[in-house]
């Protein structure tokens, strides 16, 4: 399978290879605080069988062959049939993605473990990112267990426990005096002039391609847990696929917690591919669930314009005064006629309390704010409909935040 870097905009063609980032032509309209222009995307050449093999077997296809993946546990993580949720909500058919329990504790890792494949793969040595924390955290763990040296540009406002997982697993920490947005511009400075590799998230096209891999999960888990379109009750699993081949079942809705806009462009690409190979006949109504503090994509969505604004939100790995994937997601959002959802940061608190203390999940603001989008938009869904709610990071990543929720002295 012959693997290239596509750009959206004027359909350049790159071989996949170090030192590429960016379109030329598209990267050189790049302005101070606007999203980035020029940000490519993974496709293959040619045939689709061999993709739609790998699929069927319960893979994921993906542009670095398996052998350079690094020896660590990176995503299968399960979906959860939420009962009492289900029960309190009256949504009988709400799922739950859980990338709480990824190596790391967030959803990061699937695109920290395909850049770390890529490196392995050419030999590269070091990966330098900026972050708001869980990028960091998950690239310093990927690279702890693929032998690579992270150096993370990291404000130094992150909550400490991300913080500490970067200096456990041994990465090395530049805190920045600033914001992630100063952190972006610094680490890229940083990998520019060293020539190491950069894991900058919307930058790097494998970010985007990586976090891919759930919607191929998701597709398979809901097939065996729902009925098929044959008209089996729902929530009765178990019943294994007539076939051999794994069977594919997109949800309805996904709701994704939205900073950057990488998750959910790779959420997307995920039901592009599996809608290209013929598994799955419909796609999802994509939602980006945003912070009001930190809402540049929906607003754009809703006016056509980016507007960089300070963001403010308790929800810190959302928290991005410029999408810098905004750009690139907002033209798979039109696509595929997604909407945008924002809520208060007393809305994630009150929702990130309600999802650990009626399902035992326990997830981080930013991905209570996926749910608490969810809370808001259910009014517009049906009974009936498949719900899924992408759960990105623990709980555990910020007990400041997670304190408020309860009223607890730290
Ligand atoms: C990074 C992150 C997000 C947002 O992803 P973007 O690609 O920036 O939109 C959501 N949840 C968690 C836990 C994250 O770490």
């Amino acid at each position: 399978m012959k693997w290239l870097y596509r750009c959206p905009s004027c359909g350049a063609a790159y071989a996949i290879e170090p030192g590429r980032y960016l379109c030329d032509a598209c990267g050189a309209r790049n302005a101070p605080n606007l999203p980035l222009e020029g940000v490519l995307e993974c496709v293959w050449e040619g045939e689709a069988d061999e993709a739609r093999a790998i699929a069927e077997a319960g893979g994921v296809p993906l542009p670095v062959e398996g052998k350079f993946f690094p020896p660590l546990p990176v995503g299968d993580t399960p979906l959860w049939e939420p009962e009492r949720l289900r029960e309190v909500l009256d949504a009988p058919n709400l799922f739950l993605k859980d990338d709480t329990c990824e190596p790391s504790g967030s959803y990061k890792d699937r695109a920290s473990w395909l850049v770390a494949a890529f490196a392995r793969k050419h030999g590269i040595k070091e990966i330098a990112l900026a972050s708001t924390g869980n990028a960091a955290s998950s690239m310093s763990c990927v690279g702890a267990a693929a032998g690579l040296k992270i150096t993370v540009f990291l404000p130094a406002a992150a909550p400490a426990a991300k913080r500490i997982q970067v200096l456990q697993y041994g990465a090395e920490l530049r805190e920045v005096q600033g914001t992630y947005d100063q952190a972006f511009d610094e680490s890229l400075a940083y990998s520019d002039a060293t020539g190491v590799l950069s894991r900058n998230t919307a930058y790097n096209p494998l970010t985007i391609e990586g976090k891919k891999t759930a919607s191929f999960e998701i597709a398979r888990q809901l097939a065996a847990a729902l009925s098929a379109p044959d008209g089996r009750p729902v929530g009765e699993r178990g019943q294994a696929a007539p076939s051999a081949a794994v069977a594919f079942r997109a949800p309805d809705h996904v709701f994704v917690p939205t900073g950057d806009g990488v998750i959910l462009a790779g959420v997307i690409k995920g039901f592009e591919d599996l809608a290209a190979l013929g598994l799955i006949d419909c796609m999802p109504t994509f939602w980006a669930a945003q912070a009001e503090g930190s809402s540049a994509i929906a607003r754009a969505l809703e006016t056509g314009r980016f507007e960089p604004r300070p963001s403010t939100t308790i929800a810190d790995s959302i928290s991005v005064d410029v999408p810098r994937n905004g750009s690139f997601v907002l033209t798979k959002l039109r696509k595929h006629d997604g909407r945008g959802v924002m809520v208060s940061d007393e809305e994630i608190l009150s929702a990130q309390r309600l999802l650990s203390s009626q399902s035992g999940l326990f997830a981080e603001p930013s991905s209570a704010c996926a749910f608490a989008g969810y809370l808001k938009a259910k009014p517009s869904i049906r009974r009936d409909e498949t719900v899924v709610v992408m759960l990105t990071g623990s709980g555990l990543k910020d007990i400041k935040s997670a304190a408020l929720a309860v009223g607890a002295r730290l």
